[in-house]
């Protein structure tokens, strides 16, 4: 069977808690967020994704099983492509590899149905909130968007899962003042929904854009809102803290590319 995908990393330290993974890219995504520093592969542009053989996923997983502890299905959005998805989760599996899918939780039957089958120990998502300012289409896709991914938050309590929850940091400044409240209430209403899901790892993810990175699928858009300050990401900070007792909240790495003078 062939999956459209768009390559291999062999070990990364920062895609799953710090733990040792293999990442697989798989390409296709259903969202548009203007930010998307991986359209390329969301769009499943020719100049970056190609039909694999899933045997060449699977000897890559074989090969690095002794050495990393994850393999990390990221895209583009891997539920996309359901069926190779949950065949690359039960060969990692079949050969004693932890599971972690990066997902935007727009599908949360695809998502149950791994989750049924035990094929998921780690999933990591983004609270895009609010969702038609983040994600890019018409006001009511991006509420239907909306409801599959609480209902995937709501489904991830009933397992023993590690869920990552990245929240994006923009800057407010530059937002209006009912663009941030509205925002604060998806947040709220989100970490609500994951109180009572026992790991949760809070990550606070800057948005980078120009001039830090120049291949995102929005520009324009990027360099009003994205490369947050110091001060922004101190607000996220507080706010999460306030909303979310049990906080284990960090920074995600590429913060470390920020300018944090401000
Ligand atoms: S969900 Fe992820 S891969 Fe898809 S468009 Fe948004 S940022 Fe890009």
């Amino acid at each position: 069977m062939k999956v459209m995908f768009a390559g291999i990393k062999d070990i990364s330290l920062i895609d799953v808690c710090g733990e040792p993974s293999l990442t697989v890219w798989f390409c296709g995504c259903n969202l548009k967020c203007p930010y998307c520093h991986n359209w390329r592969i969301a769009e499943a542009h020719a100049s970056t994704c190609y039909p694999a053989e899933l045997s060449e996923i699977y000897t890559a997983i074989e090969s690095a099983s002794s050495i990393v502890d994850y393999i990390h299905v990221t895209g583009g959005e891997p539920t996309q492509q359901a069926v190779q998805l949950q065949r690359v989760l039960e060969f990692a599996k079949s050969v004693g590899v932890r599971t972690s899918v990066n997902t935007n939780c727009s599908n949360p039957s695809i998502i149950e149905s791994l989750l049924r089958r035990g094929l998921i120990d780690h999933l990591a998502t983004d609270v895009k909130a609010p969702p038609d300012f983040m994600i890019g289409l018409p006001r009511s896709e991006a509420l239907r968007y909306w409801r599959g991914f609480t209902n995937t938050l709501r489904l991830i309590r009933e397992y023993d899962v590690i869920l990552e929850l990245r929240i994006p940091v923009l800057k407010y400044g530059a937002m209006s003042p009912e663009l941030v409240a509205s925002s604060k209430r998806y947040l709220v209403k989100a970490l609500s929904i994951v109180e009572t899901v026992s790991k949760v790892h809070l990550v606070l993810n800057p948005i980078l854009g120009p001039p830090i990175i120049d291949s995102v699928r929005n520009p324009e858009w990027c360099s009003k809102y994205a490369v947050p300050g110091i001060r922004d990401i101190e607000l996220a900070e507080t706010l999460v803290k306030s909303l979310y007792s049990r906080a284990d909240i960090r920074l995600a790495q590429h913060a470390s590319l920020l300018p944090l003078g401000t």
